[in-house]
């Protein structure tokens, strides 16, 4: 592997032990967070922290930003590009907007730089033990160039298409992940009322036709798979909050290219009422427990 010089901004959950893991594999990391907090996380990670974004990215061969939503991204890579090197390679792994995202690379490309969306899966736990996703969506050699630093995150790399291919990956995928959640919850709730067992339903669904991620890996209660939230009090794992935002912007991109969702639509309003209700930091599959209090509800 050739040790690249990278900028990284966003030290965040995620940020941080992405860029520990860049700096594990021998890059050269020069980091940038508006937080103090943030910016002691990357120092302890073995990375260098810069003054201001500009100067972190001075020098970098490849900038990687990993920052809240599609507003974020595009302010800082307008503020940022003017520093960076032609031909320097801009990769947001954040998780926006299909639109600001072509934006980004609209930005890009008018200051002769390579650029790609690569949104990740796998949280917080993926990106400290450098397990991640990518979904990318950009140029072939784009894709190419930023192929080997991924790889020093994440355990998969997909290259989806060209821009903005990455998030549309990525937005599909969570609207799946949240219904499908819905979904095994509810059959649970009503397993219940039926005097079925947690295990009994397990054993058929996780070996039947109603076998998915949210049943086998993350199953919404305790018992059947020891690992998953519901045996944690439902300490996230993925918070409900998050899981939201990325309904969210699966209705927004639904909207815009008139694609008919509507169990996306009806999950979004769930998860919103959830998060409402002052669990958006609990585990999103902590939905069951307000799903069995809607019976009271009527
Ligand atoms: P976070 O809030 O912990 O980190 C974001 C960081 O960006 C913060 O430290 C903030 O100070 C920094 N920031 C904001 N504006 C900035 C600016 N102008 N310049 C420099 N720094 C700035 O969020 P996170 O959990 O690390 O998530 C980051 C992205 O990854 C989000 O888009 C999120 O949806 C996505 N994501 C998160 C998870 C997860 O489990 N946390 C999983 C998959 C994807």
């Amino acid at each position: 592997m050739t040790a690249t010089t990278i900028a990284f901004i966003g030290l965040g959950n995620m940020g941080a032990p992405m860029a520990g893991n860049l700096v594990r594999t021998g890059h050269a990391v020069v980091g940038f967070d508006l937080a103090p907090a943030a910016q002691e996380a990357a120092r302890a990670a073995g990375a260098t922290v810069a003054a201001s974004a500009e100067e972190a990215v001075s020098q970098a061969e490849v900038v990687v930003t990993m920052l809240p939503a599609g507003r974020h991204v595009k302010a800082v890579w307008e503020a940022i590009l003017p520093a960076c090197a032609k031909g320097a390679l801009l990769v947001d792994c954040s998780t926006i907007d299909v639109d600001s995202a072509r934006a980004a690379h609209a930005l890009a490309q008018a200051q002769g730089c390579l650029s790609l969306d690569a949104p990740v899966s796998g949280g917080v736990g993926g990106a400290s033990a450098g397990t991640l996703t990518f979904m990318a969506g950009g140029s072939d050699e784009a894709f190419a160039r930023a192929k080997p630093v991924l790889d020093a995150m994440g355990k998969k790399v997909v290259h989806c298409g060209g821009p903005g291919a990455g998030q549309a990956a990525k937005i599909c995928n969570n609207m799946i992940l949240g219904i499908s959640m819905i979904g095994v919850a509810e059959a649970f709730a009503l397993g219940e009322k039926l005097g079925l067992s947690h295990q009994a339903l397990f054993d058929v669904a996780s070996t039947s036709s109603g076998q998915c991620w949210s049943l086998t890996t993350y199953c919404p209660v305790p018992g059947p798979v020891p690992t998953s939230p519901a045996n944690k009090g439902y300490a996230p794992g993925f918070a409900a909050d998050l899981m939201l935002k990325d309904l969210r912007l699966a209705q927004a991109a639904a909207n815009a290219a008139g694609a008919a969702t509507p169990l996306g639509a009806e999950a979004a309003q769930l998860y919103a009422l959830f998060a409402g209700q002052g669990n958006g930091g609990r585990d999103f599959s902590a939905i069951i427990e307000w799903l069995r209090g809607m019976d009271d509800r009527g």
